[in-house]
């Protein structure tokens, strides 16, 4: 494989798109040996294709604010690959997000859908609508007038857009509204991440955070070591890491750590459970500040502005927040203070530099596309319970749920393991996914 050429390509298409590069550079160095083993790949051009979405959709979406004054964002669905089944992925809602950041994110779905074991191709979309200080009403607007321009790209067997950073339940409430009035379709199925009522599936807010902490299970037991009494750093105060705290503390670790775009704050006693619950008040509240947490239980959650959770002591860190939250310098912080593992639950929530550190200095580290795969994975199941008509209970959601992770920690550990016998789970995790993706574009013929 000519990854440099290859590379230099996809600058040339998309310059100065970063992130979208940088994931392409991660997953096309650790497929690059075992792509030269199929020249069948290499005839049909998988890679060079495969690094290509499918087709982008970008749209203005015009609304108008509390003060009657009119706003404009734009709005975006990228369907990378269909390869394996209909585009899924979900929706960002943040100031930042720009193509770079949902081509990386969609390129990622594809790989992360593909670990999963269910049959769903990759996508992602979302606008630089900035959800902080907006009210219900707003939010409200603004997935109205969203979905007026997204509900003709979509559908139950063609594209289901779900949650990411800045979209939940109320988002998807709204935005299933909307699609319903235009589409004048009543299938729910067309969006996951959906109201207990109204088809969505049980313990799906849970599921990417669970998933996490079931993932992470399995690694430490392969690594002879478990969750028991250890001290757990994670980022973000959001769906996410509102998911990994809770079953981290259920499983028996002690979460000391919780942060935002604001600072962190350290909880040395180990977070409670009416903590964990006032998460979900946090980010309702469209604030977006975790301080909020130590105002609200003092003397219990102490409060730093400016610092990462990578500054506090702990034995396991867990990034929940955004891509390329963990640089290199907080990988070496993390490890001089006593840090032995790093499972990644953000979409490429650490930087190269970080990865590569952690890997050279014995830190247990596993990839986002593997360990957050399970918030995707129950989107699945959602999909399927719709189609079937029916709902079924958490122990059933929850031990499909495990079943998946175990799987995808299956996977890695057959495509990653070195010859040393330790596990290489980002290269495990990238070959996985690629050889599934690839063999079926393969047989699907040059299209
Ligand atoms: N946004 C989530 C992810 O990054 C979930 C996507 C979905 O449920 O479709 O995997």
């Amino acid at each position: 494989m000519k990854t440099a050429e290859i590379m230099a390509n996809l600058e040339a298409k998309h310059p100065g798109e970063k992130e979208y590069l940088q994931a392409v550079q991660e997953v096309l160095e650790s497929i690059e040996e075992v792509y030269n083993q199929h020249p069948e790949f290499e005839k049909a051009k998988i890679v060079e294709r495969m690094v290509e979405p499918d087709r982008i959709f970008t749209f203005r979406v015009t609304w108008v604010d509390d003060k009657g004054e009119v706003q404009t964002n734009l709005g975006y669905r990228i369907q990378f690959n269909s390869a394996i089944g209909p585009y899924k992925g979900g929706l960002r809602f943040h100031k930042a997000v720009v193509p770079s950041m949902l081509k990386f994110l969609g390129f990622e779905q594809t790989f992360k859908n593909a670990l999963t074991t269910l049959p769903m191709g990759g996508a992602k979309g979302g606008s630089d609508f900035d959800p902080v200080g907006k009210s219900n009403d707003e939010i409200m607007r603004f997935c109205q007038a969203f979905m007026t321009e997204l509900w003709n790209c979509i559908g139950p067997d063609q594209d289901i857009p779900a949650g990411d950073v800045g979209v939940g339940g109320r988002e998807i409430g709204f935005l299933y509204g909307m699609y319903k009035k235009l589409a004048r379709e009543y299938n729910t199925g067309v969006l996951t991440g959906k109201g207990a009522t109204w088809g969505g599936s049980i313990l799906r807010p849970e599921a990417t955070g669970f998933g996490a902490l079931y993932f992470t299970q399995h690694l430490l037991e392969k690594a002879g070591k478990d969750l028991v009494g250890k001290k757990v750093a994670l980022s973000g105060f959001g769906n996410v890491a509102w998911g990994a705290a809770t079953k981290a503390k259920e499983l028996g670790a002690k979460v000391v750590a919780i942060s935002g775009p604001d600072g962190v704050c350290e909880i040395p006693d180990g977070i409670t459970d009416e903590m964990i619950n006032y998460m979900l008040d946090m980010r309702a509240s469209n604030r977006n500040k975790v301080e909020d947490m130590a105002t609200k239980f003092p003397g219990k959650a102490l409060f730093t502005a400016g610092k990462k959770a990578w500054s506090v002591k702990c034995d396991i860190a867990l990034p929940c927040a955004f891509q390329n939250e963990l640089s290199e310098d907080d990988a070496k912080e993390l490890k001089a203070n006593g840090c032995w593992c790093c499972c990644e639950v953000s979409n490429m929530g650490c930087q190269p530099g970080a990865i590569h550190f952690f890997q050279n200095n014995g830190v247990l580290f596993a990839p986002g596309k593997a360990v957050n795969a399970g918030g995707v994975a129950t989107s699945g199941l959602e999909m399927t319970q719709n189609a079937e008509h029916i709902s079924w209970d958490a122990k059933e959601v929850d031990d499909k749920l495990h079943f998946i992770m175990k799987s995808i920690h299956e996977q890695c550990v057959k495509y990653g393991t070195q010859a040393d016998g330790h596990v290489d789970y980002v290269k495990g995790a990238n070959i996985a996914g690629f050889m599934k993706v690839a063999t079926a574009m393969l047989e699907q013929g040059i299209i």
